[in-house]
């Protein structure tokens, strides 16, 4: 019970700090798809808690007179939320900070068997958010966060491929006491061919080599959908060797990860570098297989519990891609979790079995549209990310916090 309250309250400590400044005149900001008016997000946060916590799926009474018609992402169209006749953005702070309280003493007292699922959804719900809030704030150049700088965990240079020899593999969140969600439900045998995987993901570096040999103007590199969708030549927010920051303008870092990639410019990367994009399974396997006692691990380092000196995770920059070795998987990869997320060749499928959750719209509508990403970036909550969580995004999106690691063909 007090692990839980920790994380109710680390949760919401750490969406405090990359949200609760939004308000004034950046509360609502332009309307555009791919983010969400701050006032009406902060809002939905404390909706959904109360929604799952507070009343089981709709039950009962909101704190808030019709809070269902101004929150549920299920039935506000997007467009809509610009819109809305929210409360004011210090009313809304209160009524999301009441459910809490009132989701905490619920978990005190006991005696509500399920609360303890809806609560931990609640966090990685918001969790998730936060990285929305985070990703929303570069979108619109507003400054970064107040989050703690990484931590400077250097380590050796790391090049090359890893050889892994694939084989039998439970792809999957294993049954136990650990949150899962209904996508990575549950594991399953898959059999892998031997492959090779890049010990780092791709940097900046690696990728100016790709914009200087004008891959951006080369059909040849990119598939049809790719090259209809490319409206750029080079990355979101590269200005020749600068790229924009949150606020600022920085000269482009050739250690750090490339970031800000659509699932088609990997894909062209790819084609370039005579690569390809890992699919999920070869993914999950080499992030979490211990080859010598022949089991899956929950992270690259083991099953203990994530420290800031094993991955560059829920901070407030990115991190030279040789950081952090202490979270080197068994095969020798590095930062499988944290610092970017890894887009996959895999589209977002269920695993065999699949039953939803009672959150049914989080993943079942998504299936065959996106693409999978894995491992978690420098904005990620620690609490969400784990070797076996599948994220999901259309391949379009170069706005999140997105780069990939390439394999040998
Ligand atoms: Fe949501």
């Amino acid at each position: 019970m007090q692990a839980l309250i920790a994380e109710l309250h680390a949760a919401r400590a750490h969406t405090r700090r990359v949200a609760d400044d939004l308000g004034g005149a950046r509360e609502f900001g332009p309307r555009l798809p791919i983010v969400n008016p701050p006032r009406w997000e902060l809002g939905h946060v404390g909706w959904f808690q109360e929604f799952w916590c507070l009343r089981r799926g709709g039950g009962g009474e909101s704190i808030l007179p019709n809070a269902d018609a101004l929150y549920n992402s299920a039935t506000v169209a997007h467009d809509e939320r610009w819109r809305l006749p929210l409360p004011s953005f210090p009313s809304t702070l209160e009524y999301r900070d009441e459910v809490l309280r009132r989701v905490i003493e619920r978990v005190r007292a006991g005696g509500e068997p399920d609360l303890a699922y809806f609560a931990r959804l609640a966090t990685r719900h918001e969790d998730m958010h936060a990285e929305a809030f985070h990703y929303t704030r570069q979108t619109l150049g507003y400054p970064a966060p107040q989050l703690p700088a990484p931590g400077g965990f250097p380590g050796n240079r790391v090049s090359g491929d890893a050889e892994l020899p694939g084989g039998r593999f439970e792809l999957g969140a294993r049954p136990g006491p650990q949150f899962a969600f209904d996508n990575e439900k549950w594991s399953h045998p898959v059999i892998l061919a031997p492959f090779r995987m890049s010990r780092t993901a791709v940097t900046n570096a690696e990728y100016l080599g790709f914009v200087e040999a004008g891959g951006y103007r080369r059909r040849e590199y990119w598939s049809d959908e790719g090259w209809a969708w490319k409206d750029r030549t080079e990355p979101l927010y590269w200005r020749g060797s600068t790229l924009r920051r949150f606020d600022r303008r920085v000269p482009i870092p050739p250690d750090e990860p490339i970031v800000h990639v659509s699932w088609y410019e990997a894909e062209a990367y790819c084609r370039f570098a005579g690569r390809r994009l890992p699919t999920e399974a070869e993914w999950e396997y080499a992030a979490s297989f211990d080859p010598v006692s022949r089991m899956k691990r929950r992270y690259p380092w083991g099953d203990d519990a994530w420290t800031t000196a094993l991955a560059n995770l829920e901070g407030g920059a990115l991190a030279s891609v040789h950081g952090y070795p202490r979270g080197d998987s068994a095969f020798g990869l590095r930062q499988m979790i944290g610092n970017v997320w890894e887009w996959t060749a895999s589209t977002f499928l269920p695993y065999p079995g699949f039953v939803r959750d009672p959150y049914q719209e989080y993943s079942e509508p998504w299936f065959g549209t996106h693409k999978v990403l894995r491992g978690g970036s420098f904005a990620t909550p620690s609490r969400v990310v784990h070797a076996a969580f599948r994220n999901f995004y259309t391949p379009d999106r170069a706005d999140i916090f997105a780069g990939f690691r390439t394999c040998a063909r």
